[in-house]
């Protein structure tokens, strides 16, 4: 093992036989398919980036059982000067793919550093579960591993259970249970940068019911566990053309996936919950875990966000528009949209609380940041499009078109622009589209709606975890303040 985990290493660790499907092919190399390789090099990016001389105090702790140096995401902030420090590194590792692999590997770790951050709720419900949560906490971290989770059952019929299902078998469930563990049978959905993680975390988020206690369970496994198949989805890297022409989506394409757990076997110490629906839930509302894992998503997003004010900026600009009013006013709409998620993050920050040792984010704050920011991501989309008009579509076809002298001449004479060169503005507004338009921006607006959940569940966070006493108070202390025709003062109808 070097002394922090470098992209070698992580490329290194994807060799392990896992079992990913595309085009009807099992692949035998992730890191060699023309469907990932690119993508598993951009996660290898992160790694070397901290281990740089440079980078290396600002990505990475000291882990506190060996010392080796792993990446921020596993530190426990103890006060909000350590979240800053820890933000600081996530901020950087997401300016290196402009906030465009939304399962980075610090978003998992988040999440299960937040479940360590609750241990208690463990050690109150079953002390060998809690050993499992801590055991592999310590062991994530101090490998520096890569995680990805699957934790919502798959489409098929939502008005049903997941034990209503015609398949009682289709959502991932325990089908026997032995000395060594459980045996898992089933599917998940849906595995974001699964492909080329180390391990999964797979759980149940979504609210189960009576009857739903075989897929009450929580556990972690490595990714080339037997039995357990990954079904990617179409590789948008594979069908990039060339990095010219489509620049994100040849190198930030982090995949989704199906699981199936084909009897897949799970040994007790990777076991975190067994058949239990209310430990199920509470793993991510009874501990910081939930809030520490959408709280790495607003970093993200905030770097997302401020790449696209910038494509917006020189869209402007490319086209001649920056000086009209109209223009700036909607480049000063953009701008305050993006202010509005970097204010969300900093209040959260700032809002923050003590959770024992820990100290979390505010948890109201989070939840007000994801409802709106699911909501915002389409629109500022909408918005840029909208300043883009037809420059995102009058392109060559690619890159080859370069290599004709007739055509050459022909895209130098009609590339026109007052703030590029002919062949920058090509190369710009291919960028453009790959981060607004083509198959892949596409896919990353239905993310950014749904990765939180549906906008039914965010919003019910923010329901749940509002001050409404406070805000009813104010309401009730005003009209006590005066009489009421018929009551006695100082009392509200309501309040007789
Ligand atoms: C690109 C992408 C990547 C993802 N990556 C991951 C991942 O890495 N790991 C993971 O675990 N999950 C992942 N997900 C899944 C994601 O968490 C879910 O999409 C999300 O939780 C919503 O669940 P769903 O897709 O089943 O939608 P549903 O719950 O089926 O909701 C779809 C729509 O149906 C309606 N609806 C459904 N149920 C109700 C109800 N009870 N009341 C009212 N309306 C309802 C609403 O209009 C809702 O918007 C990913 C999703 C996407 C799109």
């Amino acid at each position: 093992m070097t002394s922090v985990k470098t992209g070698q290493d992580h490329v290194a660790s994807l060799q392990d036989g896992r079992n990913v499907y595309i085009h009807g092919e099992r692949v035998a190399d992730v890191t060699a398919h023309k469907a990932f390789r690119n993508s598993v090099r951009s996660a290898a990016a992160l790694y070397d980036f901290q281990s740089r001389p440079d980078k290396i105090d600002t990505m990475t702790f000291a882990s506190p059982d060996t010392g080796r140096r792993v990446n921020r995401c596993w530190q426990l902030p103890g006060s909000y000067a350590e979240l800053v420090d820890r933000r600081r590194a996530l901020e950087a590792w997401a300016e290196l793919h402009f906030g465009f692999m939304g399962r980075s590997p610090d978003h998992v770790a988040s999440c299960i550093a937040g479940m360590f951050m609750g241990i208690e709720l463990f050690e109150a419900h079953d002390g060998k579960r809690a050993a499992a949560v801590r055991d592999y906490y310590g062991f994530a971290r101090d490998n520096d591993l890569f995680l990805t989770y699957v934790i919502i059952n798959p489409q098929a019929d939502r008005s049903k259970p997941a034990h209503q299902q015609a398949d009682p078998h289709l959502a991932a469930a325990v089908i026997d249970e032995d000395a060594h563990g459980l045996t898992i049978r089933g599917a998940k959905m849906l595995a974001t940068s699964g492909i080329m993680a180390n391990e999964v975390f797979v759980t149940c988020i979504q609210p189960l019911v009576p009857g739903d206690e075989k897929q009450a369970v929580s556990f972690a496994i490595p990714m080339h566990a037997k039995g357990l198949q990954v079904l990617s989805r179409k590789s948008y890297e594979e069908s990039a053309v060339s990095r010219f022409d489509n620049p994100l989506s040849s190198r930030f394409d982090e995949n989704d996936a199906i699981l199936y757990f084909d009897d897949v076997k799970v040994p007790w110490e990777r076991v975190f919950v067994n058949q239990n629906i209310d430990m199920t839930l509470r793993q991510f509302h009874g501990t910081p875990a939930h809030v520490y894992q959408n709280y790495q998503c607003q970093i993200r997003l905030l770097v997302k966000m401020r790449f696209l004010a910038g494509i917006a900026h020189r869209i402007a600009e490319a086209n001649g528009i920056a000086g009209f009013a109209q223009v700036r006013e909607t480049l000063g709409q953009i701008a305050a949209e993006v202010g509005l998620v970097d204010g969300l993050l900093h209040g959260m920050e700032a809002k923050g609380s003590r959770a024992g040792a820990y100290y979390v984010p505010d948890r109201h704050l989070l939840y007000s940041a994801q409802t709106l920011t699911q909501q915002l991501y389409p629109k500022v989309i909408t918005t840029i499009r909208d300043l883009a008009g037809g420059g995102l579509i009058m392109l060559p076809s690619s890159v080859a078109d370069f290599d004709h002298p007739l055509l050459a001449g022909l895209i130098h004479k009609t590339q026109k622009s007052p703030a590029f060169a002919p062949e920058e503005r090509v190369k710009f507004f291919k960028l453009a589209w790959d981060a607004l338009g083509s198959e892949f921006a596409s896919r990353h607006v239905q993310y950014e709606m749904f990765y939180a959940g549906a906008s039914f569940v965010t919003r019910g966070h923010c329901y749940r975890t509002f001050d409404w006493a406070k805000c009813k108070g104010m309401v009730d202390g005003l009209m006590a303040s005066y009489p009421t025709p018929g009551h006695p003062p100082g009392k509200t109808a309501a309040a007789e």
